[in-house]
């Protein structure tokens, strides 16, 4: 049997390891196929191809939207992309504007809070890559304003804390559009995140997204309960979604999460990627 994982993060958003690391960590662990799906961008996509092409592995290009939703969040990953699709570009260019407005104002706050921070500390402590709260964060942890991460999200960073503002994100619809428009293929991920209310929450909310064009939804990812699992089989089989499933990795050294493993129980045939190929040409 042959094993991938669909739901990779590397430095192009939050990840640790760069693209072409990933991909060559990927094939250490003996994987037949990964997708990387970083968050809101595919800024990474073109060094994981070149790289999987030149050891001869096999990278999906993929990308994983924040969408507008509520009370929980809404994760839109997308699937064997064309990169270099005009419409998919412009979308996530206007993302990374708002994102970039986004970052300022946080600052701003932060200031108007006591706290001495400048855009530029948090840029450095990116790396370079996409800048994001957990940036935020590690200042506040370096500058000793927290004592640890969690803190520094619970004190001034999460939603309805001080220091919050919230970014744009496109509604689901938009987001499935323009995955589809670059000729991907649309899942919902994590459904767990969603907050939906039982039953009868999630099979309105599917039955909508699939007249949308959702096309799979991640049934097997580490967060999700034995009893979580079994209930998006059913919801699979009921709208005749694809099933999917990755570990979300994000090369975080200490907390128990492993390409390909997951927790240690992950076991993702290749016939998922086969079944995401079939449904890209219905
Ligand atoms: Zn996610
Ligand atoms: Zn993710």
């Amino acid at each position: 049997m042959e094993y991938v994982d669909l739901h990779l993060h590397t430095t192009a958003s939050d990840g640790v390891r760069s693209p072409s690391n990933l991909v060559n960590y990927a094939k250490e662990k003996e994987l037949r196929a990964i997708a990387i799906t970083d968050h809101d961008t595919i800024e990474g996509l073109d060094e994981a191809m070149t790289e999987g092409s030149k050891i001869g592995f096999e990278v999906i290009p993929g990308i994983e939207i924040s969408a507008e939703y509520s009370p929980g969040s809404m994760h839109l990953l997308g699937y064997f992309l064309d990169i270099h699709h005009p419409l998919l570009n412009e979308r996530l260019a206007y993302l990374q504007k708002a994102r970039a407005e986004r970052n300022p104002k946080i600052v701003e706050k932060l200031n108007r809070l006591g706290i001495k921070v400048t855009y530029e500390d948090v840029i450095k402590a990116s790396g370079g890559g996409q800048v994001g709260r957990p940036h935020f964060a590690q200042v506040l942890l370096e500058r000793g304003y927290v004592r640890s991460m969690q803190e520094a999200f619970e004190r001034f960073l999460k939603k309805g804390a001080p220091a919050y503002h919230d970014k744009f994100r496109f509604k689901p619809e938009e987001a499935i559009h323009f995955i589809q428009g670059a000729n991907g293929i649309a899942v919902i991920g994590h459904p767990n995140t969603l907050g939906a209310n039982g039953m009868s929450e999630l099979n309105a909310l599917l039955s909508q997204l699939v007249k949308q064009g959702l096309k799979g939804i991640e049934v097997y990812y580490p967060e999700h309960s034995p009893s979580e699992v079994a209930t998006y089989k059913l919801l699979a089989e009921k709208y005749g979604l694809v099933m999917t499933g990755g570990t979300d990795y994000h090369g975080i050294d200490g907390n128990d999460l492993d390409i390909g493993v997951g927790r240690g129980d992950m076991k993702l045939p290749y016939s998922i990627v086969e079944a995401l190929k079939a449904a890209r040409h219905q």
